[in-house]
């Protein structure tokens, strides 16, 4: 089975995950770019009985806008945000797919939030992938 490592900047919090992701997606709302400084937020969900985690992490909560906490786990070391929880989703970890320094990691198949996308950031080119302009 695939274990891929996540981490964040300075290494401390880090993720060992066992298998593949149920879900990768790619996020254009407006909370994920002010959260990554990027335009654009790209991740991955895990079960988290696949996740042995590592290293302390600061949790930072919000709302999502169907109204479901999101719980965000970042290092207090170097700020990186390595993963969070959705409360629409118990039992699932979402992991920022940059944190495992991996090009090879599965594209996303979803686009979600695209009525804020940057115009100059592509959409996905496979035509498959699911895109919606908001999700609750
Ligand atoms: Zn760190
Ligand atoms: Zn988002």
């Amino acid at each position: 089975m695939t274990t891929r490592r996540a981490a964040c900047s300075c290494g401390q919090l880090a993720l060992a995950i066992e298998g593949e992701p149920v879900r990768v997606s790619m996020c254009h709302c407006l909370e994920c770019q002010r959260r990554t400084g990027a335009v654009i937020s790209n991740q991955a969900r895990f079960a988290r009985e696949q996740i042995a985690f590592t290293g302390q992490a600061t949790a930072w909560m919000r709302s999502s806008a169907s109204g479901n906490a999101l719980t965000f786990h970042f290092c207090p070391v170097c700020g990186s945000t390595v993963y969070w929880e959705g409360q629409g989703f118990p039992g699932f970890v979402a992991v920022a797919i940059g944190t495992f320094a991996d090009p090879d990691f599965p594209a996303p198949a979803i686009s979600v939030w695209e009525d804020t996308r940057h115009p100059w950031v592509s959409p996905p080119s496979d035509p498959e992938t699911k895109r919606a302009p908001q999700q609750g």
